[in-house]
């Protein structure tokens, strides 16, 4: 059990977890953008060939200029606010993700960073007794043996 955790660990920290999940959430966003799209301008094409009611607008979180509809609404109804309103919570939401993404990178470089400060050579194993010494020692603390290369 041990194990399964220490591997989804090395896995969720690869990123392939953060890119997926950004692919998703963009996907979902672009979504809304073709949705809007149909809804707002395709399907009320459609419709007014076919002299059928024009679809209801579509509401999305945050930004809304559905408002501006009622002033656009001539002959013919496109509901391009609500298609703006789409495109705008798209720049959002990938802005967002970008904010959260560029302060991830930040975390993780700082902790490469230190691990590899950590991994910086300071010993060598002297080729006469074995033990561990000082990188830079011309003569061994343990045998005495001169190290200094010729
Ligand atoms: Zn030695």
């Amino acid at each position: 059990m041990k194990k399964f955790f220490e591997e989804f660990k090395k896995f969720a920290l690869k990123g392939n977890v953060m890119d997926m999940a950004i692919g998703v959430i963009i996907g979902a966003a672009f979504g809304a953008i073709v949705t809007s799209l149909t809804d707002s301008f395709i399907n009320p094409l459609i419709n007014s060939i076919g002299g059928a009611e024009v679809a209801g607008t579509i509401k999305l979180p945050w930004v809304d200029y559905t408002g501006l509809d009622a002033e656009a609404a001539t002959a013919l109804s496109l509901n391009y606010g609500a298609f703006i309103t789409a495109i705008i919570n798209f720049v959002i939401i990938a802005l967002i993700l970008f904010i959260m993404i560029k302060a991830m990178n930040k975390l993780m470089s700082i902790g490469k960073k230190k691990k590899e400060e950590e991994e910086v050579v300071t010993t060598k194993i002297c080729p006469f007794c074995k033990s561990e010494i000082a990188i830079d020692a011309t003569r061994c603390p343990h045998c005495t043996s001169n190290l200094e290369e010729e």
